[in-house]
């Protein structure tokens, strides 16, 4: 039976449960499995090693391998990003790491184009050298120009963090001429917007943020084909970068609310996007649609605007920190996509690490709006905006050099 999204989320990845005599979503924490002999433990686990499925008379072998819950998790994504599988690791960056090392892994293709603004880590994952690779920053409409015959990956964002810019997915997997395109789509989740049927290879998400929805989870995904799995279980199982089960069975437990959190979500944060485009202290909303959406892709690649909003403050970085520490319902903290509203500020925070002249303006603060009555998240920026709009100093973090080298925030 084909169920529409919001069936698919409650039902995704539960098919066997009545079978299993079971309700709820069953959690399995073995590290280890009984082999049922060696041969056919030893065929298992070379299937797994290298990207398959286990062997059903072998047994699941090792959790670095396999493990039934987080499996179950990845095939419901998979439903939902209209997509043949899903692999599932320990953080969003753990699954970014997976997919350049997958397709950069082969001599002669060490090349990946990289479209801006993407999140702070992921720009600076692409920046530090750290895996070897060589990057070409560009803008959508240079893709084409940047690729190289020794190009292996095109990646991009959209909407993108933390301006949310949005990014035309189509024109970009044509630009890029059959090499494969990944879409961070952390910001528009499944239920607004699916980059696999729009051409991409790969959707990639921070788990920790709309699929968890609860802030209690790090986690990282990728819905893509079978073979691209193969290659990124390959990674995973090589590398480590594993979900642990109690992350995957959470994660999947909030699935089934996803549709219904985004949407509610959405209804405050369009709200709370309209009102602050009126407010005084706010020289400019940044929401998907707030510049009217002049290519339609609000119409033809996305079903919905989502829950993030940025705004750039008329008093600068000063007004911006006084808003940060001034919020009571909002909490002053970094990653997003929960159903409690958060506020940070890109250029000191998530940002960071991302070379000057790709950084944020240090008066641009970002929203992620919850499931609180939007009466009172307006009453509260409301309050936390009061007597903002004089024009005042110098931000003094974004225009110092950063001195970061490996970690960064959410
Ligand atoms: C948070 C985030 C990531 C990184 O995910 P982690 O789970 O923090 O490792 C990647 N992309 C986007 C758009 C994010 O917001």
């Amino acid at each position: 039976m084909s169920l529409r999204p919001d069936s698919l989320a409650v039902h995704c990845g539960r098919d066997d449960l009545t079978a299993l005599g079971v309700h709820a979503l069953p959690i399995d924490l073995s590290s280890t499995n009984p082999l049922p002999d060696i041969e056919r433990g030893g065929d298992s686990y070379e299937a797994m090693a290298t990207g398959g499925h286990p062997l059903p008379e072998g047994g699941n072998v090792y959790s670095r391998l396999w493990n039934p819950t987080v499996a179950r998790f990845e095939s419901a994504l998979a439903q939902l990003e209209q997509a043949d599988e899903a692999v599932a690791f320990a953080s969003g960056m753990a699954a970014m790491t997976a997919a350049i090392l997958a397709h950069t892994g082969q001599s002669g293709q060490r090349h990946v184009v990289a479209v801006r603004p993407l999140y702070g880590g992921t720009d600076h994952l692409l920046d530090s050298g750290l895996l070897g690779v060589e990057v070409t920053f560009c803008d959508e409409d240079q893709v084409a120009a940047s690729v190289r015959p020794d190009t292996a990956l095109v990646i991009l964002e959209t909407p993108g963090n933390p301006t949310l810019d949005l990014v035309d997915i189509r024109n970009v997997v044509g630009q890029a001429g059959g090499v494969p395109v990944l879409v961070d789509n952390t910001f528009a989740t499944p239920i607004l917007q699916n980059p696999i049927a729009l051409g991409a290879s790969m959707a990639l998400h921070s788990a920790t943020k709309y699929l968890g929805g609860h802030g209690d989870v790090t986690a990282g995904a990728i819905a893509c084909g079978s073979e691209t799995a193969a290659a990124l279980r390959r990674v995973r199982a090589v590398t480590g970068g594993l979900l642990h089960p109690l992350g995957a069975y959470l994660l999947h437990r909030g699935l089934t609310t996803l549709p219904i959190r985004i949407r509610a979500q959405q209804a405050n944060a369009q709200q709370l996007a309209a009102w602050l485009a009126q407010h005084p202290a706010v020289d400019r909303v940044h929401h998907p649609g707030s510049d009217g959406d002049p290519r339609g892709l609000l119409e033809t690649q996305m079903r919905g605007t989502g829950a993030m909003v940025a705004i750039a403050l008329r008093g600068g970085y000063a007004a911006a920190e006084a808003m940060t520490s001034t919020v009571r319902l909002f909490t002053h903290a970094v990653s997003l996509g929960g159903v409690d509203s958060l506020v940070q500020h890109p250029a000191a925070l998530t940002h960071r690490p991302v070379a000057p002249r790709a950084r944020p303006s240090a008066n641009l603060v970002r929203l992620s709006i919850g499931l609180e009555d939007v009466e009172d998240l307006r009453d509260d920026l409301d309050r936390a905006l009061a007597g903002q709009t004089s024009a005042s100093r110098m931000m003094p973090v974004a225009t110092r050099t950063s001195t970061l080298t490996t970690s960064s925030a959410t």
